[in-house]
């Protein structure tokens, strides 16, 4: 999925973070979708608590 970026300065396109012409930072011409669920995706991921899967891999030596 690629996403279409714009430097404000230069007003130009482009597809990577840093604007070809003045390196500055690019952004996002189409604004943000405010989703709710959003809030509460983030609140039940703090409420569970996210684990690392890869933590307590002894090697085994046997
Ligand atoms: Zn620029």
């Amino acid at each position: 999925m690629r996403l279409l970026r714009k430097c404000p300065v230069c007003k130009v396109y482009t597809l990577k973070d840093l604007c070809p012409a003045c390196g500055g930072r690019t952004v996002s011409p189409h604004p943000p979708k405010f989703s709710p669920q959003d809030k509460y995706a983030d609140y039940r991921a703090r409420s569970i608590g996210i684990e690392d899967p890869d933590k307590g891999s002894a090697g085994e030596d046997g």
